[in-house]
């Protein structure tokens, strides 16, 4: 499907801007002049996108993938704990809703302090996550799920609004969803990162399941135009260094991959290189209140 227009602010000035060839389906992303919206135009099928998040997705077989998180459980939750020990600086406890909470794992992390509630697009993950979690996971989008509104404290969308084609829509219902004073937390790329700027076509992040991209500023205004009144962007992440030294361990085969912490640990601090639009990387993570 082909758009004349921005999906967020609707002008009719976009232009296309990156081809991206690498995979065995090609895509362009285009951009908007007006708003810096960057979005995959034309769009795969509904289909298409669909398929993406077969099993072999979650498995980590297909060749798009997403890495199944169960394997590496106990190494992701040092992530997970840390991102909850800050979360509860500003909301000690109440229920907490994980927007594309695939298997389920921070959520079980987060239901020590919150009531956790989850929506997941695929079949396969969201199962799962209902087995260990129960009703209150939605198999489904925030388009069709059953939760009311004004009603949550925490809502989480750690690396999902890229994947959504109305990301407008998506965080507009997340603020409809929160209570007053709620907080949410979203991670994804930021496309103004010189590293987005200097690797061009080639930057990793142009995946076939990417269909929206977000330079800072542009998320800011979508989330302020949403209604946020107070919002708080971290580079890289809103915890230090350590849980991710400690995540990384999980996909450590052997000693030598140890070496591999210099890199991370060299790309954490390059993160901190930031003043007005200009960010040395691409990481962030927003703290938006409702
Ligand atoms: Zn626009």
């Amino acid at each position: 499907m082909r758009r004349e227009d921005c999906p967020l602010c609707a002008s009719r000035t976009i232009a296309p801007f990156r081809t991206i060839t690498r995979w065995q389906t090609p895509f362009t992303v285009e951009r908007c002049a007006d708003c810096g919206f960057i979005f995959m135009n034309p769009r795969f099928s509904d289909e298409t996108i669909k398929s993406f998040y077969s099993r072999a997705y979650f498995e980590g077989n297909a060749e798009y993938a997403y890495h199944d998180e169960r394997k590496k459980e106990r190494f992701a939750l040092h992530v997970w704990e840390a991102r909850l020990k800050v979360i509860r600086r500003y909301i000690r406890a109440g229920n907490v809703l994980d927007v594309g909470c695939a298997f389920g794992g921070f959520l079980i992390a987060a239901s020590r302090y919150f009531e956790p509630a989850g929506i997941e697009f695929s079949e396969h993950a969201g199962k799962y996550a209902q087995k260990k979690l129960g009703p209150r996971i939605h198999i489904g989008t925030l388009h069709d799920h059953f939760f009311p509104h004004d009603n949550f404290l925490v809502i989480t969308m750690i690396e999902v609004l890229e994947h959504l084609a109305d990301p407008a829509f998506a965080v507009k219902e997340c603020h409809r969803l929160l209570q007053k004073g709620g907080l949410l937390v979203v991670q994804t790329a930021n496309m103004d990162g010189l590293q987005a700027k200097i690797l061009g076509d080639d930057y990793a992040y142009y995946m076939p399941g990417h269909l929206s991209y977000f330079p800072k500023r542009t998320l800011l205004r979508l989330l302020k135009n949403a209604g946020f009144s107070r919002i708080k962007v971290f580079h890289p992440v809103e915890f230090g260094l350590l849980p991710k030294l400690q995540k990384s361990r999980g996909d450590f085969h052997s000693i030598v991959e140890y070496r591999k912490w210099l890199r991370i640990a060299g790309y954490h601090y390059l993160s901190k290189l930031h003043f007005g639009n200009f960010c040395a990387t691409s990481s962030m993570v927003v703290y938006a209140f409702k």
